[in-house]
């Protein structure tokens, strides 16, 4: 085998082995979106950035049971021949991770966060949560992109500055620099709007 050959061979296996360990830690926070409520059949989806890399699960995949086959490798600046294959969300991702540095997003339609979105009309909702005031503070409530006229840049721009923000009507986009972290901020912020519910139906 030449050098060429070589090297090439390496770097297949290790982007193998690194899609492999990233599997294992889809598939178990899949697992858990599931078992806590905050997904339901095939809505929702999430990614991991590494390097110039995201890696996303595919398109109409089932996060509560993902097949190795169900995460697609793209490039983070796009397009990439693996495009068709991501989830359709791809384009948020992608503008998530130009405009921040955060390495996974989660994306669920968690049912108070929806609600909540469509009960209220402020621009964001405030935690009436003392904890979950610390880990929150606001989660900006913005329309869905292509209604709002705002470019998908400025959603990535608003998780720069927040660990999540609600799309009105749809779901919970959250981040962090692990999935451990965006799923933790997916779970924080179902919490925050159930809580926001709840003393809304006593007020
Ligand atoms: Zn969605």
């Amino acid at each position: 085998m030449n050098t060429h050959r070589r090297l090439n061979s390496k770097r297949r296996r290790r982007f193998r082995d690194r899609k492999f360990v990233l599997y294992r830690e889809f598939r178990y926070f899949g697992m858990k979106l599931a078992r806590s409520g905050l997904i339901h059949s095939k809505v929702g989806n999430m990614s991991a950035r590494i390097g110039h890399r995201i890696f996303i699960s595919k398109t109409r995949s089932m996060l509560e049971d993902l097949a190795y086959s169900d995460i697609v490798a793209v490039d983070d600046l796009g397009p990439s021949r693996n495009d068709v294959r991501a989830s359709s969300d791809l384009p948020m991702h992608r503008a998530i991770y130009h405009e921040t540095k955060n390495k996974a997003v989660i994306h669920v339609h968690s049912p108070y966060a929806v609600a909540e979105s469509l009960l209220t009309t402020d621009e964001c909702i405030i935690s009436d949560d003392v904890e979950m005031k610390v880990v929150l503070s606001r989660i900006p409530l913005m329309d869905t992109p292509g209604e709002s006229g705002l470019p998908i840049e400025e959603y990535g721009a608003e998780l720069g500055k927040y660990r999540a923000l609600i799309i009105r009507g749809h779901g919970t986009y959250a981040v962090g620099s692990s999935l451990d972290q965006a799923y933790f901020i997916a779970h924080c912020v179902e919490h925050a709007c159930k809580i926001h519910y709840l003393c809304r139906i006593r007020s």
